[in-house]
């Protein structure tokens, strides 16, 4: 087993000096970089603790701070402000980059400037800076072929972009234009680790590139060495898998321009040690004779042989059966043996220890499924496609699914609404789509929400383009509030108003509506550009008001319930949706102070139907007229009681005068 390292790797000429002069700055006073001073996390952690701030603008910096400027260069607005604000600056521009800035600020005079490289790079928004409006960023081969033909050009790269990149667009420049001039502004640091790391790879049956995933030449050489072998970016030493040397018998170690000598080290060191035990366990194995190869982090199959409560015994063909302890089944706590296997099941494993203290090697199966889903989270992941998952655990901030390995949906990447309580979707399938994965950190992120919004989103659009004002449409009650009731019509809610509830008057949604009921509604109003529509459930009976000319006619009596009262009245319900007043002055017979000194709430009255006006929905009641009404016909019915009183002439009353005196 050998490991080849590249012989140009790791810091760089102006990485290296942007570092050195951060680190005198510091000991001078407070100092802070515009931006990490280099991409690698560690190398920033460690000058954080040397006391160099890192900040995203001038207007963070302290009073007094020096402001380091970093390798990558800055535009000129950058030290014109610095100097306006009497900012003392420490220049850590790289020299190469430096030379690229003067160059783009002189070719933009008299040529349109075009700057090879990426548009989101410090470096290039720099560069940009200096040669101002006149110039433009081309990153791909096809934005060079769009581009319209100009009389005279000027190209220059980024300092770290592959050679072959910049020729291939400068070949396509040259059909743009009568007269090119080409600056080759290609850093040789980059080139050299380029071609170095290209050179290992061809020998090597792995590679391991180290450097921060941020940093663009780092992930330059993970390409480069991509194309060769199978390839691996790690920050630190403590990403190493054993399992990823299993068949490797050359490893090759490369580092980006970011990064120092003692991650390189630390590295290598730890790679030689893998190495160092494989080699070893080789060796017993070729003692063992015909024993399976068999070393810490190997892949094996094997039989289930025997299930006890906690553990499960395989037979993977070695002197001993191996063992997986109950935490090593799944990626889920707790399962039990009976849950994940059966006895004469073939499974995968992975060793964790060739022996244990009982000589049995420790293997994991759930390393095993890890290793089996990667390949498959890898492909959804740049995909985008649907996976599924069974929901294990609630733990803070949101779920656990097993996909082999563990993924975490945060609880407001469920769905679209508000999930109040997690526990519901424990043993659930959800839906689930990655948003990040990060095999290096085992960090699998995953969202239900994207695929639940964005299919509300289809539905909502399609529902949109079908429905219309007056359509009647099938809809299921979802939420309620104090004005009215939301409804689910297929993936888009709308509003039931409170008052297109019913004709009479609703003071509790609930009265009408609850949540579940499947409700017929009509669509009132439809907005698409505001996503509203409101809908009606009254709009479908018939209006009573439309007979009360013939059900009420004046002078009719009626008897109905008291159902509001107002210091000018009380109105009575004479049926669902109409409501008719008895002002105050027709309570009664007399004057009356207060409304309820005469009826109260619930009272059943009867009164007289003394207007009706359905056209303005307003009928009024009179008690004083029924009462006047019922007096005037007693006194007509005493009146008519009264006993006959005869006729009598004058002749006749004084006879019986006399006849009484006698
Ligand atoms: S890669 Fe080259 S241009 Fe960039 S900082 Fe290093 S030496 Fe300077």
């Amino acid at each position: 087993m050998e490991i080849i390292r590249a012989d140009k790797a790791g810091f760089c000429f102006g990485v290296k000096r942007a570092i050195e002069m951060a680190a005198k700055a510091s000991k001078n006073g407070d100092a802070a970089s515009l931006g990490p001073l280099i991409h690698n996390q560690q190398v920033v952690d460690y000058l954080t603790g040397q006391g160099i701030q890192v900040i995203d603008s001038i207007e963070e910096l302290q009073p007094g701070a020096q402001l380091i400027i970093r390798s990558h260069g800055i535009a000129p607005a950058g030290y014109e402000s610095a100097a306006h604000k009497n900012i003392p600056l420490i220049d850590a521009t790289c020299p190469f980059v430096q030379k690229a800035q003067r160059l783009a600020a002189e070719a933009s005079k008299s040529n349109m400037l075009i700057v090879v490289g990426d548009r989101n790079h410090p470096e290039v928004q720099g560069i940009l800076g200096w040669a101002g409006s006149h110039s433009r960023v081309v990153e791909t081969l096809e934005e060079a072929q769009r581009l319209s033909f100009f009389s005279k050009l000027a190209v220059l790269a980024q300092t770290t972009l592959p050679r072959s990149t910049f020729l291939e667009i400068v070949e396509e420049l040259k059909s743009h234009t009568e007269q090119l001039i080409i600056y080759d502004t290609i850093c040789n640091a980059t080139s050299e680790r380029q071609d170095s790391a290209a050179e290992v790879s061809e020998r090597a049956d792995l590679m391991i590139v180290v450097g921060g995933r941020h940093s663009s030449n780092t992930r330059k050489l993970e390409s480069i060495c991509g194309k060769k072998c199978p390839t691996h970016l790690i920050e630190t030493a403590d990403e190493l898998q054993q399992i990823w040397f299993a068949d490797v018998r050359k490893a090759g170690l490369t580092a980006g321009a970011s990064t120092p000598d003692w991650i390189i080290e630390e590295v290598y060191k730890r790679m030689s040690e893998i190495l160092e035990n494989k080699d070893n366990e080789e060796t017993m194995e070729n003692f063992e004779g015909s024993l399976p190869e068999l070393y810490r982090g190997a892949l094996v199959k094997g039989t289930v042989v025997k299930m006890t409560h906690d553990e499960v015994y395989v037979d993977i063909s070695w002197k001993s059966e191996g063992v997986i302890p109950q935490g090593e089944l799944s990626a889920v706590r707790g399962t039990r043996p009976e849950e994940v296997v059966k006895l004469g099941d073939e499974i995968e494993v992975v060793v964790l220890r060739l022996e244990n203290e009982d000589g049995h090697p420790v293997l994991s199966k759930r390393r095993a499924n890890e290793i089996k889903a990667r390949e498959v989270l890898a492909k959804a992941a740049e995909t985008k496609e649907e996976i599924q998952a069974v929901a294990v655990e609630v733990v803070k901030g949101g779920l656990l699914v097993d996909l082999g390995m563990r993924g975490f949906v945060p609880a407001s990447q469920i769905q679209p609404d508000f999930v109040a309580d997690l526990n519901q979707f424990v043993g659930q399938t959800l839906r689930l789509r990655i948003i990040e994965f990060d095999e290096g950190k085992k960090k699998l992120v995953l969202s239900q929400k994207a695929i639940l919004a964005e299919e509300r989103e289809q539905e909502k659009e399609k529902l949109f383009a079908t429905i219309k004002e007056g359509d009647v449409v099938q809809g299921v009650v979802r939420r309620l509030t104090d004005f009215g009731a939301f409804i689910d019509l297929g993936g888009v809610d709308g509003l039931l108003h409170v008052s297109d509830m019913a004709f009479s008057r609703v003071s509790n949604p609930s009265d009408i509506v609850n949540i579940g009921d499947e409700v017929e509604v009509q669509i009132i109003s439809v907005d698409q550009s505001k996503g509203r529509i409101s809908l009606g459930l009254k709009q479908l009976k018939t209006n009573p008001w439309d007979q009360a000319g013939t059900k009420y006619p004046v002078g009719s009596t009626v008897q109905a319930k008291v159902v509001r009262i107002a210091v000018f009245g009380a109105f009575v319900q004479l049926e669902d949706g109409i409501d008719a007043l008895i002002h105050i002055s027709q309570l009664a017979d007399r004057r009356v102070g207060k409304v309820d000194e005469v009826v109260k709430i619930g009272d059943v009255i009867e009164a007289k139907i003394i207007e009706c006006k359905p056209e303005e929905k307003r009928i009024s009641l009179s008690i004083r007229e029924l009462i006047a009404d019922k007096q005037n016909a007693d006194a007509q019915e005493d009146l008519e009681n009264q006993p006959e009183i005869k006729e009598v002439t004058i002749g006749e009353a004084v006879l019986s005068a006399d006849e009484n005196e006698q």
